[in-house]
């Protein structure tokens, strides 16, 4: 499973294809549209699995349209229709592009991605499913990388083990610190007052003079570092430099907003794809260890019932209470739900009538569809967790800390 996980992210740098970027953007996008005339489709097309093939998949999609078209309200029909063509035309033309397909139409747009990423078969009429792109992207978050040097300062943001973003700060150009690196120094002496300068003691007070520069430059970066948050949902930062640069960097920034989660000492010729290497294996521990806590703490909670649960039926219920602080799902799990189409309700597939309005208009829809609109509504963080932390949580598949 690693090793296959692994070869997928691979597949990504090759191709360059800026997946999370576009993900993100088509969320985004999706997230203000304000209809119920959308088709939303998520198909798997990787023909690496076995038992799947991409003329298997198309034949799904078709049945899966045709028995939507057979439930649909006369007025929709026109609308369907065009859509509807558009998507297999799409479908037939894109299918050997990536692992899966992902599209959204209605009417005035049409959007269409092709990712590394499986995603779980899914057609859906109505406001645009975006359940399972929000999955996506907390399954597979960015994280940031700062590469220091004293008058410059390199922002990467890492999405799918690919740079996504990058930029770049650089001290201005009539500081001390840039004229000493870039101006022959009879030229800086020549222009430059320094204060406390005397004959004698020049290269120490010079050389505080810059430190003090170089800090005031520093500090300046903690804006970025909040940018990094806001524009590209960055948590956690590594940084990469001297290590006595690193050090000191921290210290100069002032931020709550990022964690740093590492430091990766600087050769003279490592390149951007070794920091990214190492960067992705700190990424990787802190999130195993981040996600054996909540795990631990949620299994041992809810074995004495206390401040939290364990199992779909039971944490269904406690979000739809408006009581879940939190709540994680393992990365593998995808079970069959239903969604109450009066009420919004979401229930396990045994239910025969929504248990809040006794409506028997329900809906089936996957796990991956349904859980990230219901924790968005009910503003409780989603957490997915490895299959690999826990045997007795795997089994269960989700679990939740109450919020009271
Ligand atoms: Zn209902």
């Amino acid at each position: 499973m690693e090793e296959k996980v692994k070869d997928e992210k691979q597949q990504t740098i090759k191709r360059g294809d800026l997946t999370m970027l576009k993900l993100r953007s088509l969320f985004d996008k999706m997230m203000s549209v304000d209809s119920d005339q959308v088709m939303s489709v998520y198909l798997e097309t990787d023909p690496t699995v076995i038992g799947r093939n991409r003329a298997a998949a198309q034949i799904w999609l078709k049945d899966s349209l045709k028995s939507i078209r057979n439930d649909l309200p006369q007025s929709h029909l026109k609308d369907f229709e065009k859509i509807h063509s558009n998507i297999l035309e799409e479908a037939e033309y894109r299918i050997s592009d990536g692992k899966s397909l992902i599209l959204f139409s209605g009417t005035g747009f049409f959007e269409a991605a092709h990712p590394q990423i499986k995603v779980t078969n899914e057609v859906w009429w109505g406001k645009p499913s975006i359940g399972q792109l929000d999955w996506i992207l907390e399954e597979y978050r960015n994280y940031g990388i700062i590469k220091i040097a004293s008058e410059k300062i390199h922002y990467y943001i890492i999405g799918l083990n690919e740079v996504i973003k990058e930029w770049e700060e650089t001290i201005s150009s009539d500081t001390l610190a840039w004229q000493s690196k870039h101006l022959p120094p009879e030229n800086i002496m020549r222009e430059k007052a320094i204060p406390g300068l005397r004959g004698g003691d020049t290269k120490e007070i010079v050389e505080r003079h810059i430190s003090e520069e170089v800090q005031k430059f520093w500090k300046h970066c903690t804006s970025s570092i909040e940018a990094m948050k806001k524009q590209f949902h960055v948590n956690e930062i590594v940084l990469t430099g001297l290590d006595s640069q690193t050090d000191l960097f921290q210290k100069c920034l002032n931020t709550n907003e990022v964690t740093v989660i590492g430091k990766i000492p600087l050769a003279r010729e490592s390149s951007i794809k070794e920091i990214i290497s190492a960067a992705q294996q700190i990424f990787q521990n802190f999130e195993r260890t981040k996600e054996q806590k909540l795990i631990d703490k949620i299994i041992e909670r809810s074995a004495t019932n206390t401040s939290a649960s364990l199992g779909i039926k039971k944490v269904l219920k406690l979000i739809q209470e408006g009581r879940s602080n939190t709540v994680a799902i393992t990365n593998g799990s995808d079970k069959i739900l239903v969604e109450c189409n009066d009420c919004g309700y979401v229930m396990t597939k045994d239910a025969k009538e929504c248990l809040h309005c006794i409506s028997k208009n329900l809906r089936v829809g996957s796990m991956k569809t349904l859980i990230p609109p219901l924790l968005r509504k009910y503003k409780t963080p989603l957490n997915i967790v490895s299959d690999k932390v826990s045997d007795i949580f795997n089994k269960q598949g989700i679990g939740a800390l109450w919020r009271y």
